[in-house]
């Protein structure tokens, strides 16, 4: 156990820079209860970093991130960044693989008393993180998508032994502490040879867990079954474009996007990162809902908690996660996504409240 951590915070684009602030001061208040010591470090990234040092990710970026226990990102806007210049690149890619950050954890639970598609959804997706289709981080250098001719495009998938063994353990881990149920999700009736090796590497993983119960499902069956029925599923286990794809479609089943958080973790660092995008349509506005950044935010101190065998760090997660619920379920303190009419920054405070008062 550590006497004190240190955590980075970085605010990316548009709405990053309203809700990322609110997911640390409910972090903040929750570390203050436990009586954590916590070193926060601010460090530039995305837009802001490129119009004030001109370029979206420094060069010391990956150094300071590799001195911390882990960080908090914001979602970053790189489609608008300018086309043409190397120096405006997309960080989150590179931050993913740099750290091995092989499991994307993202949870879909519907909210007591909230309008969803299935109120009774509450499911987590994990998804292989730093390979897959993904061209920007499944090769070392170039691209893993290439045109031969004007009329050829050929994006290359990859798939390792390692990094199927890697997401399996983090998703059997995870069903231990929920329901002791996991589902492999792939198509190795067609891709015999990638999707056949990742399931192989589950079943391999499922045999040293035999407490957990473990079913696979083939990717188009698992997306009808998953919108009739998501209470089929608990735990789910998936290759990366599929889970990038399929847990978008869980947020939609449980009231959208501002309720779906992240977790990019590794065997040796964690980043947080909603599962949403930098929304510049409604940034600026204070209309962002912080929800998925405070989860994510809680969940980080959860795998820290875990890494570091540290009471109080699960206790602060535990804290933060049954605030931002209460704050929705029992106050209905909510952003307009919601259908309520306060701000991001009511919202965060809301949280705070909450958690001082516990
Ligand atoms: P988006 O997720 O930003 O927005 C989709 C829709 O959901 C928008 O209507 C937006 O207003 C809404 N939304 C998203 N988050 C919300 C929140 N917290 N509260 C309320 N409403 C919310 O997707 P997009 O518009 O396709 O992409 C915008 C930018 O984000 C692009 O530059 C894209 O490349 C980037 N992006 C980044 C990430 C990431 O950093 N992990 C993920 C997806 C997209």
């Amino acid at each position: 156990m550590k006497e004190h951590y240190d955590i980075g915070v970085l605010n990316g684009d548009d709405i990053g820079l309203e809700i990322v602030p609110e997911a640390v001061r409910a972090m903040r208040a929750a570390i203050y209860k436990t009586g954590l010591a916590v070193n926060w470090v601010d460090i530039p990234i995305g837009r802001p970093a490129y119009d004030s040092l001109g370029t979206t990710m420094p060069a010391d970026t990956l150094e300071l991130l590799g001195a911390l226990d882990g960080w908090v990102l914001g979602p970053i806007g790189h489609r608008e960044y300018p086309k043409d210049d190397p120096k405006a690149i997309n960080p989150h890619p590179i931050l993913r693989k740099h750290f091995e950050l092989h499991s994307n954890t993202r949870p879909a639970r519907a909210l007591k008393g909230m309008p969803a598609i299935h109120p009774q959804a509450d499911l987590v997706i994990i998804r292989e993180n730093t390979e897959g289709f993904q061209p920007d981080r499944n090769v070392v250098a170039g691209c893993g998508e290439f045109r031969p001719t004007h009329d050829t495009t050929i994006s290359v998938r990859v798939i390792t032994r390692k990094n199927s063994r890697a997401v399996a353990i983090t998703a059997f881990e995870l069903a231990r502490q929920r329901n002791n149920k996991v589902t492999a999700v792939h198509k190795d009736t067609v891709f015999k040879l990638g999707c056949g090796m990742f399931a192989e590497e589950c079943r391999k993983v499922a045999s040293e867990y035999p407490d957990v119960e473990y079913n696979e499902c083939i990717v188009d069956t698992f997306a009808m079954r998953v919108v009739m029925k998501p209470e089929d599923f608990d735990v789910v286990v998936t290759t990366n474009m599929f889970g990038d794809i399929l847990s978008d479609l869980a947020a939609g089943l449980v009231g959208g996007l501002g309720l779906a958080p992240g977790l990019s973790s590794g065997d040796n660092y964690a980043m947080a990162q909603a599962t949403h995008g930098s929304a510049p349509d409604i940034s600026g506005k204070q209309i962002a809902n912080p929800f998925a950044m405070i989860i994510s935010g809680a969940m980080l101190l959860e795998w820290m908690g875990l890494r570091h065998g540290d009471e109080r760090l699960l206790k602060a997660a535990d804290l933060m996660r049954r605030s931002m619920f209460a704050v929705y379920e029992e106050d209905q303190v909510m952003t307009p996504d919601m259908g309520g009419n306060a701000s991001t920054k009511t919202v965060g405070k809301a949280v705070a409240a909450r958690i001082q008062a516990a």
